[in-house]
């Protein structure tokens, strides 16, 4: 048994379901992630292992104790056979637009709740690393979901959400996005945001508001112009809207206390775009590798 590490690669469903045909060929794939870098027993660390009980378990050598391929990963525990979450994870990382939980539930199957958590625990493994700074030029801007927009700032946002958004300007046009749900739209809110996702040395480009002016102490290229009512901002703009266009569309049921989830997963796919064929890969590495967050909130 050695540790090659399988690797899907492409959108297209048939060679999809060609390479996953069965529940083994689904922790064969997991295990191949999960010891890509060698062999450690959880519970003595010996190195050293034999085959386990269940499909490409592995068992320590000398305590014996046998890990299955979904131990400690978001595949552990889950309610359905691997045969039916491998799909889901793929209709969700290539389908340009994603799927609903309602649309999941009636393509699988399976209970509307089932797809929300699960979805739920997908959006998580969406969010953005971190890794990679937005460097050259990067428009910032807030703006607000859920409600009418008459007032952009100031007065009580009621049941709508603050978000703020960095958009990266490559030479033809745009490269990396990142949102994020903010509290409130002053200095001491935007800097964790400018700091997780925007390089120190960028060209930042934000509209007149006070609440940019102090970040300029950190970000000494930032520049400040009139918006124009987002005429000066026309990427961001349509950036925007599209994304509100998502929202509003086939996922008018997203509980809003789940918002930066459908954020983290507009953005995974916006942000690798011209990597859809590596999309699914990295997805499931993620939901190998990253440990699940507790659920809390009522599905819709
Ligand atoms: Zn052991």
């Amino acid at each position: 048994m050695g540790n090659k590490r399988v690797k899907f690669v492409g959108v297209n469903s048939i060679k999809f379901n060609r390479q996953f045909k069965d529940d083994d060929s689904c922790y064969e794939y997991l295990a191949s992630i999960k010891w890509d870098t060698g062999y450690t027993c959880k519970k003595c660390s010996c190195g050293k292992y034999c085959k386990g009980k269940r499909p490409y378990s592995r068992r320590c050598i000398r305590c014996c104790y046998d890990e299955s391929a979904t131990a400690g990963t978001m595949f552990d525990k889950c309610r359905f056979p691997l045969l039916i979450a491998f799909p889901i994870a793929f209709k969700i990382s290539t389908k340009k637009k994603g799927m609903s939980s309602l649309e999941l539930s009636k393509e699988f199957e399976l209970r509307q709740k089932t797809c929300w958590e699960f979805k739920w625990k997908i959006q998580q493994a969406m969010q953005s690393s971190k890794q990679y700074k937005s460097g050259g030029e990067v428009h910032v801007d807030e703006f607000f979901i859920g409600g009418p927009e008459e007032q952009k700032r100031g007065r009580s946002k009621g049941k709508k959400k603050l978000v703020l958004l960095a958009l990266e300007k490559v030479k033809d046009g745009v490269g990396r996005a990142y949102a994020q749900i903010i509290e409130d739209a002053s200095a001491d809110t935007f800097k964790p945001f400018f700091k997780s996702y925007i390089d120190k040395e960028a060209n930042v480009v934000t509209d007149e508001w006070k609440g940019y002016t102090p970040l300029k102490n950190e970000y000494s290229k930032l520049k400040q112009i009139p918006s124009k009512e987002g005429d000066n901002f026309p990427d961001l703009h349509i950036h925007i809207m599209n994304l509100k266009g998502w929202l509003r569309g086939i996922h008018h049921h997203c509980n809003e206390d789940r918002l930066q989830g459908y954020l983290d997963e507009y953005h995974f796919r916006y942000n690798r775009r011209n990597a859809m064929d590596s999309m699914f890969d990295t997805l499931i590495k993620r939901m190998v590798t990253y440990e699940p967050k507790r659920l809390n909130q009522s599905a819709t």
